[in-house]
């Protein structure tokens, strides 16, 4: 056992991965203090609400669905949750056109073949089948060398035509990077559209198993996904845990006894903390920024800059009943500031007011770049163009709108990411009582699924459950 029963533990940052870990450290008998920055429980995983004459508004940060291939931790939600968990069916589409503008279709996401072709002209349709076709024997000829970037594995697969057409539009609207400077991890983690190659198959072999299909169903609480962390907080609280909300961590200075000196701020002034053991979900720059300049960390977070991607969520309360069937729909096209929309009261009829429904519109974007800058109105006004110009949502229905802009929403997978992430942890593990857990705060890209099988095997870990920590980062699959 790592962690001695009696001793205190902080977290850094309440978003899922700290009130996870702080929740299962807490049920086995430890001392914990969460320090969370923001205002409430939750951080990318909160839930806005805005009240209006009409009702209530309640958006995520981008819808948050919850789902696990794991029963294990289905099972672990389910019993926090009990009868506040929702199950939505889930139905996704893109919006395909030449220029992402007027004229283009709906159709599902991700593309289901050979259907899926038939909103190509025919002869894009040829060109899209010949080029995979071609990938792949090239593939099966020639297909040990690595993919170093999303370009590389993607045109490997599935063919030039292909990705130029779907994959590399949203991909790099997504991320603002080209897809040859994104590393081929991000595709073999997000990736899983094997519906083209078994078309293609069962095409030639009638007889052959029916398609892998994307998750249908998934759960989602009555009044938004922040109710999670929220509950997290109450029950962390019920077992006598703390959880500091307002107080952001601003110092992390190792003890010789093994231990930490935490200094927080509540807005109102400075204190110190004593913990036998740090567990960091904040974002890596950070934790950096807090320990020592003595230590080497500044240099570290110099060297090794880590980047993440930030979004802007553009909030639109809608008088009329139902924009459409989606949970999510997705925006490829360039000319689009909108890149994925989905309607809240698709998942919970508790999201708007009667009457009424929503959108949450994703832009996604970075801190610095023209888009962050531009005033809410500006922003609510492209996003209602966008939508109305292609004829999704109906001209005039616009009942009220906001904009909030939210910073580390993605840790991006850019070539080269690994070695640094690596190298930092390897500063970090000095530090035998520092720990990391989760998406924001570890570098890796999981869903709160991942972040909360991660928090168990952490709790597993510090309280002698298992003898070593288990990374479920490796082979997660984001579906
Ligand atoms: C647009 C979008 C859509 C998503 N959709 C889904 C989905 O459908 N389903 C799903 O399961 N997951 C989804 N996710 C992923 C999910 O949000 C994350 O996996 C999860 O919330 C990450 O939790 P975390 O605790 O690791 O990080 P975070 O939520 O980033 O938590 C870190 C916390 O640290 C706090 N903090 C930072 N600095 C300090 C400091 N100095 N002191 C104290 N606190 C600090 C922050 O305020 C924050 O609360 C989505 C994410 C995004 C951005």
């Amino acid at each position: 056992m790592i962690s001695k029963p009696d001793e205190q533990i902080i977290l850094l940052g309440g978003g899922v991965a700290g009130l996870a870990t702080g929740l299962e450290l807490a049920r086995r008998g430890r001392q914990v203090t969460v320090i969370e920055k923001g205002p409430v429980a939750g951080g990318l995983a909160q839930t806005f609400q805005y009240e209006t004459p009409a009702g209530v508004f309640r958006f995520d940060i981008g819808g948050h669905r919850f789902h696990s291939h794991k029963p294990e931790i289905i099972g672990w939600v389910q019993d926090l949750m009990g009868a506040d968990l929702l199950y939505v069916p889930r139905i996704s589409r893109i919006y395909l056109s030449d220029d992402g503008k007027a004229g283009g279709k709906f159709v599902d996401y991700p593309l289901q073949f050979p259907g899926a072709l038939s909103i190509f002209s025919p002869g894009q349709a040829v060109k899209i089948l010949s080029s995979y076709a071609a990938a792949t024997v090239r593939n099966r000829l020639d297909g040990s060398g690595p993919d170093v970037s999303f370009e590389d594995w993607v045109v490997r697969r599935f063919g030039r035509a292909l990705y130029e057409v779907y994959f590399e539009p949203y991909t790099e609207k997504v991320w603002g990077i080209s897809c040859q400077d994104l590393s081929a991890d991000w595709a073999a983690q997000r990736i899983s559209l094997p519906s083209l190659s078994e078309a293609v198959k069962r095409a030639i072999s009638p007889g052959a198993a029916p398609p892998a299909t994307i998750i249908s169903h998934f759960w989602y609480p009555r009044l938004g996904f922040g109710m999670i962390p929220n509950r997290m907080k109450r029950e962390i609280e019920r077992l006598g845990g703390r959880v500091l909300l307002g107080t952001g961590a601003t110092g992390v200075t190792p003890l010789e006894s093994g231990g930490f000196a935490v200094t927080i701020n509540d807005g109102r002034g400075s204190q110190i903390l004593d913990a036998d053991r740090v567990i960091s979900s904040i974002p890596m720059n950070f934790l950096l920024a807090c320990l020592p300049t003595e230590s080497g960390s500044r240099q570290v977070a110099e060297d090794f800059k880590l980047r993440y991607r930030d979004i802007i969520l553009i909030y639109l309360a809608i008088k009329t009943r139902q924009v459409s069937n989606d949970s999510w729909t997705y925006f490829p096209g360039r000319s689009l500031l909108v890149g994925r929309t989905h309607e809240p009261k698709n998942w919970s009829p508790l999201m708007a007011p009667d009457g009424y429904t929503s959108l949450a519109a994703e832009v996604f974007t970075s801190q610095g770049e023209p888009t962050w800058e531009q005033a809410d109105e500006v922003l609510v006004q492209r996003a209602v163009d966008d939508l109305t110009g292609i004829g999704f949502m109906t001209a005039g229905s616009l009942h009220q709108g906001w904009v909030k802009r939210v910073r580390f929403a993605y840790p991006v997978y850019d070539i080269g990411y690994a070695d640094k992430v690596k190298t930092v942890r390897q500063f970090l593990a000095q530090w035998p009582n520092l720990h990391l857990v989760g998406r924001t705060g570890s570098f890796r890209y999981m869903n709160s699924d991942g972040v909360i099988e991660d928090a168990l095997r952490m709790a597993d870990y510090l309280t002698g459950v298992r003898g070593e920590y288990v990374d479920v980062s490796q082979g997660y699959k984001v579906d």
